[in-house]
């Protein structure tokens, strides 16, 4: 059997919350929602949370509320997911990136500090930035905060791979350093509702509009009422004051999410004891491991290694075919998403961000997942042994 990059991990808790869901009467819109709501803020330590259901909507949503439309700009990360960037495109706005620090794979801030007194000049900085916690190491998000705030840029702050992290001494998803933060439940990710999202924040404006946001742009609270005609504050009158979305979560997968957060610190515990064997495992090899600095404890979302050119003449390529071959499923991340033909469509080419290239050229994501077993562990571990030898 194929050992996967990454997978869910289901227990019999997990199965036991869904079916006492199904067997309540309420399968969305009930109280599941908020439970899960308050334990992700309890958890993370932020004031405010939205469940949706996507992470990509929740990107949306964090977009919208940073007003973003059309002649505006959002920067962010060659080096992610595709949906960092389409998330200004879909309201209207334009994207363009940051390099990437060869080090940590994240947004290099000494770059975005050089391009944001270019544009200051040029009178073009962007509306907001999503930066993105890649393979779950946090930015150096104080940094950030401290160039884009006082300039008054949003910081939307993707930790879709870094739920169960650390940047200094908080929690990912405290938004000490962020205007939103947004999460991914999708089964690779530190915790699953199958398909699922959040948008955190510490403003209450902010999360007021999140929540309007997800079910049409409509509200039911008497006291927010647009129109306040006292006929109008009975229960079956609403206002649509925005143009929103059903971007709502069930009350199914809030039941699953709220049993894999009690789970969440023990799946991050066996992503960090399999990251660290690969440490002693690989330290030979002729390739360039993850670190992590020492601002940050990793969620370990992926485990990214580099073929380093210097050490071997073993493209890439070679190396991917040979663990496919032997049964373990690896992958890349990120194809440049300036390299995307959409994107190129839009104007970037191949040069534009040679630091994402070059780490995309070399890029190999291993094996790490809760349910990882040392057998599976062995076998990656002896098969890049052996593909190097
Ligand atoms: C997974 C992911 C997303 C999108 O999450 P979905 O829940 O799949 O929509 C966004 N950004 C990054 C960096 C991701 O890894």
């Amino acid at each position: 059997m194929l050992i996967p990059y990454s997978t869910q991990s289901i227990d019999e808790s997990d199965i036991h919350a869904v079916i006492t869901v199904l067997r309540s009467g309420w399968i969305t819109q009930g109280p599941c929602i908020g439970h899960f709501e308050t334990a992700l803020r309890e958890y993370c330590g932020c004031q405010y949370a939205t469940v949706v259901s996507s992470g990509t909507a929740a990107l949306h949503l964090a977009c919208r509320v940073a007003n973003l439309g059309s002649g505006d700009v959002l920067w962010t990360t060659p080096n992610t997911f595709i949906a960092s960037a389409n998330c200004a495109l879909y309201c209207a706005a334009q994207v363009d990136f940051v390099d990437i620090d060869p080090v940590t794979r994240n947004l290099d801030v000494a770059l975005l500090e050089k391009k944001l007194a270019e544009a200051e000049k040029k009178r073009q900085l962007p509306k907001a930035v999503v930066v993105v916690d890649f393979a779950g190491h946090s930015c150096d998000m104080e940094k950030i905060y401290a160039l884009c705030h006082p300039r008054n840029i949003v910081v939307i702050e993707d930790a879709s791979h870094a739920l169960g992290g650390f940047y200094q001494d908080g929690k990912i998803g405290s938004c000490r350093f962020s205007d939103l933060t947004i999460l991914s439940f999708h089964p690779v990710k530190s915790i699953t509702t199958g398909e699922g999202g959040a948008v955190l924040t510490n403003h209450r404006e902010k999360h007021d509009r999140v929540q309007k946001l997800r079910s049409h742009g409509v509200t039911r609270d008497p006291a927010k009422l647009i129109d306040q005609r006292p006929e109008h504050c009975r229960s079956w009158y609403y206002e649509q004051q925005d143009l929103g979305f059903n971007y709502r979560l069930t009350d199914l997968q809030c039941a699953l999410g709220v049993s894999q957060l009690k789970r969440l610190d023990g799946f991050i515990e066996k992503r960090r004891n399999l990251a660290r064997r690969y440490h002693s495992r690989l330290a030979n090899l002729p390739l360039k491991l993850p670190v992590e600095q020492s601002y940050a404890q990793s969620a370990w979302h992926i485990y990214a290694v580099e073929i380093d050119p210097k050490k071997t003449l073993l493209k890439r390529e070679q190396v991917y075919s040979a663990l496919k071959n032997a049964g373990i499923g690896v992958n890349v991340h990120y194809i440049p998403v300036h390299l995307q033909p959409y994107y190129a469509r839009l104007g970037f080419k191949k040069g534009d961000f040679q630091n994402a290239e070059r780490y995309y050229e070399n890029a190999l994501s291993l094996p790490i997942f809760p349910d990882m077993t040392k057998e599976q562990f062995e076998t990656v571990s002896t098969a890049l042994g052996t593909i190097f030898k």
